[in-house]
């Protein structure tokens, strides 16, 4: 008989009651280090009181109103987004996969808008991962994510990760954009070479196309900028957001330049939810935090500290593990065997991590995590590697 949940999960026998910052509280009362943040969600950790007071206050006010109407919070939110990155214009989504739709639906009104019709292809990558939706399975393309579903969304021509040689030659006249992750999250941690983004930026300009980044991620502050493409120098055109951007409570955002945007005028695209007041007044604490240049200096000062001690745990364990990866507190630990074997066993330990491709465990800590509890991060992580390597 089917469980009463859509079995799409396979899910570890774990049943989290409470958090408090890192820390996540079994049913059982055993506290374990969350290595995880939900998948790159709770930046601020658990139960963080600024984010309570801001979603408290609001919940006491105003819960929902509709897009038919001014919404103070998502104002304040967006205005906080343009003034910090490279965009004139936002729209909010619940998720990430919102995101990627209407990413999609903008770079190909902006060339139906140009006279252009024919201009719909978007370029992606192979690794990548952009949603669940129609357009996220058809952008990523991978037979694990599509077979079965078709037919596919048209329009996406897919690459090999990193490979110049294929993109140069893979624009044509029917090319609207590229869309990447500056870090492949579900991937395997993989992060793009700052050439090889400065690159793709120069190639969108040359040949008057797209740059779409999926920050989703990476974003927020991830990898010790608030948005991972500023350590290349570049720009997008357009930008999906998620996770991160509401420290736990369901938010998503496309950000645009006006010029990118300029296809979508009233009608043309909507969202029930997205912007939601309670969504927004949380989206506000978090950027309040996450935005200051202090807390993404303390992010990469935590940063070089787990990496430092991940090395050291890569060498003690050469039998369990080949490589630390990634930027920021977005990094990987590249596994000899299958990750879900560390992962499992890192539950024993009482420590939560994530597996990901490519024989990765992502490490995904809040950006809020101590220089104490990084230590026994590791520590916990040390005894999972040695029950691993002596099973
Ligand atoms: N894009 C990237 C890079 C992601 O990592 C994810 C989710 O893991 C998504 C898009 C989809 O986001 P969501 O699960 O919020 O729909």
């Amino acid at each position: 008989m089917i469980a009463s949940i859509l079995p799409t999960y396979s899910r570890a026998p774990l049943s989290f009651e409470k958090g408090e910052g890192t820390w996540l509280i079994e049913a059982d009362g055993r506290r374990f280090l969350d290595l995880g943040a939900g998948i790159a969600v709770n930046v601020l950790g658990h139960a963080n009181p600024d984010l309570i007071a801001a979603l408290t206050e609001q919940a006491g006010k105003l819960w929902h109103t509709s897009n038919l109407y001014e919404i103070p919070q998502q104002q304040a939110l967006a205005d906080k987004l343009v003034a910090h990155t490279f965009a004139d214009t936002v729209f909010f989504t619940n998720s990430g996969t919102e995101s990627c739709e209407l990413a999609v639906k903008m770079a190909r009104k902006y060339f139906y808008d140009k006279d252009q019709p024919e201009r719909v292809e978007i370029i992606t990558f192979s690794g990548s991962f952009h949603g669940r939706s129609s357009a996220g399975i058809a952008a990523a393309g991978s037979e694990k994510m599509t077979k079965g579903f078709g037919p596919l969304l048209p329009g996406f021509v897919h690459l090999e990760f990193e490979d110049e040689e294929a993109l140069k030659e893979a624009i044509t006249d029917q090319t609207c954009a590229i869309m990447v992750e500056p870090v492949q999250g579900e991937g395997g941690i993989r992060p793009l070479s700052d050439a090889t983004l400065k690159g793709m930026r120069e190639l969108c300009d040359e040949h008057g196309i797209l740059l779409i980044l999926d920050e989703v991620q990476c974003g927020v502050g991830r990898t010790g900028k608030l948005f991972a493409h500023e350590w290349a120098g570049i720009t997008p055109d357009i930008m999906m957001v998620a996770k991160g951007i509401g420290g736990g409570f369901p938010l998503g955002a496309v950000l645009a330049t006006e010029n990118a945007a300029s296809g979508m005028t009233a009608g043309t695209h909507g969202s029930t939810y997205g912007g939601n007041p309670m969504a927004c007044a949380v989206g506000c604490a978090v950027m309040d935090t996450v935005a200051d240049p202090e807390f993404l200096a303390e992010v990469n000062r935590k940063s070089g500290l787990l990496r430092q001690k991940l090395e050291g745990l890569v060498a003690s364990h050469p039998d369990v593990f080949e490589e630390v990866r990634g930027a920021g507190l977005m990094l990987g630990l590249k596994c000899k065997g299958a990750p879900i074997d560390l992962v499992n066993s890192g539950y024993a330990a009482e420590v939560v991590t994530v597996p990901a491709a490519d024989n990765v465990v992502r490490l995904l800590p809040p950006l809020n995590i101590t220089d104490e509890e990084i230590a026994e991060a590791v520590t916990r992580l040390d005894r999972a590697a040695t029950s691993l390597g002596a099973a």
